[in-house]
């Protein structure tokens, strides 16, 4: 379970999180939702150790994110992270950008990482495109094979920032199916998303993110039918 306990986090004077409590246990979606600038993306970079953070704890299977003896490429096999775009490598086919991290960070033999790759891009709808190159790639398959590539280290949370924002509307639709699939599979979820109808549908909790504090957290049919956040009622107001 991931445990966040009043985590600050500024950026130079600017405090972009501004004392964070959440935990996540294992098996739930989290969406968290929030206008731009609130400090979303942060909490993700924040969870998996890409960025310190000013005060306060994050804790995964109780291993502090953050501690000095922590070993953050062996705790960041665990958490797989999908951001909005996802640069493939051109002359490598979409096997081989799957099977990359699992060679190069794991050391895996190479016909057990091509295994595992193909695995998980049949597990995504990709089963057809192993040797095709991601230039080749709409942007949904390309955020499929994306999520792929994080499935194939067998994360046991996945963090999904906008992974939808930079789609055109008809390739949405597969990549939220992909998500709820993982979903239905039990995967420990926190899923930023612009995307409303997702999030009622799919997640166990909805987080609300406004000016780096979370305003409100509840389960999406009290979360949108029952806001209590006047920034939440403004947001969902503008964005129905
Ligand atoms: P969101 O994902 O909710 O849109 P972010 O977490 O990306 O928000 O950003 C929160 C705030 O932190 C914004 O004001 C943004 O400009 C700022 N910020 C994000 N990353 C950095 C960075 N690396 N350096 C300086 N400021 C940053
Ligand atoms: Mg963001």
């Amino acid at each position: 379970m991931i445990e966040i306990e009043n985590v600050r986090k500024s950026f130079g004077t600017l405090e972009v999180l501004k004392g964070i409590d959440l935990t996540v246990n294992k098996g739930e979606v989290l969406t968290v939702i929030g206008g731009s600038g609130s400090g979303k993306s942060t909490l993700l970079t924040c969870i998996n150790g890409l960025e310190p953070i000013n005060a306060g704890k994050i804790v995964v299977d109780g291993t502090e994110v953050h501690a000095k003896s922590t070993d953050l490429n062996r705790l960041r096999q665990k958490i797989g992270i999908v951001f909005q775009q996802w640069n493939a490598f051109p002359h490598l086919t979409v096997q081989e950008n799957v099977m990359l991290a699992p060679r190069k960070v794991k050391g895996m033999p190479k016909a057990q990482a091509a295994e595992i790759a193909s695995k998980q891009l049949k597990h995504v709808g990709l089963g057809d495109k192993l040797d095709v190159y991601p230039g080749r790639l709409s942007g949904g398959q390309q955020q499929r094979m994306a999520i792929a590539r994080a499935l194939a280290m067998s994360p046991d949370y996945m963090l999904f920032d906008e992974v939808t924002s930079a789609l055109d509307p008809q390739l949405v639709g597969e990549v939220l199916d992909t998500l709820r699939l993982l979903a239905s599979e039990g995967m420990t979820m926190i899923c930023v998303t612009h995307e409303m109808k997702f999030a009622r549908e799919v997640s166990d909790r909805v987080a609300f993110f406004h000016q780096g504090v979370m305003a409100e957290i509840a389960p999406p049919a009290d979360l949108f039918g029952n806001p209590k956040d006047p920034e939440l009622q403004k947001f969902l107001a503008a964005t129905h």
